[in-house]
């Protein structure tokens, strides 16, 4: 079975037709810092386009973590933490929260922030630590396997994301031991 073909990237020079009204963009120095933006040619909506920002958490029991075999790409076949996009109108807590249950089955009540990672061109990424107070380890649409692993058997070499690796690196961190890898 061969992945389909990916969808066009979304960038400021892959953007040509306004959300709002359906008209042409151009690019357009924008008040006030004058950084070239694109707008409107007809309802003069500014298109700023800002990085996206994923939810996720490291639930932790008896000194393990939970991690995610991804089944889906980017990533597919490696293993992270649960996480995704925040809904338009929802707090980043409540998805975090909302996605773990989605991804692991379980409910969890977030015991802290670990950190926050940030790329160019990338999603901003907050991370969570979390208790779990209940539900059942179940997988779902987007992963195949759920393991509580210790820190001394993380998978560096098949982690996901480059976020993936900073964040546990500063979680086992955080626990006062060695990170590998
Ligand atoms: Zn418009």
């Amino acid at each position: 079975m061969t992945d389909p073909e990916p969808p066009p990237f979304l960038a400021p020079s892959t953007i040509h037709f306004c959300p709002l009204c359906g008209a042409s963009l151009a690019v357009e120095a924008v008040p006030p810092d004058h950084r070239e933006q694109k707008v409107c040619s007809r309802c003069r909506f500014v298109f700023y386009l800002n990085p996206k920002v994923v939810a996720a958490t490291i639930p932790e029991l008896d000194g393990a973590v939970l991690l995610t075999r991804r089944l889906i790409n980017p990533g597919r076949g490696l293993w992270t933490f649960p996480g995704g996009f925040v809904d338009f109108g929802e707090t980043v807590t409540d998805a975090a929260v909302r996605e773990t249950f989605e991804e692991t089955g379980l409910k969890v009540d977030l015991t802290g922030l670990l950190n926050v990672y940030t790329y160019p061109a990338a999603p901003v990424i907050i991370v969570y630590t979390a208790h779990v107070t209940g539900g059942t380890l179940t997988t779902c649409d987007e992963n195949d396997a759920l393991e509580w692993v210790a820190p001394a058997r993380i998978p560096w070499d098949t982690l996901a994301f480059q976020s993936t690796r900073e964040a546990l690196r500063d979680w086992v961190a955080a626990r006062g031991e060695m990170p590998g890898g």
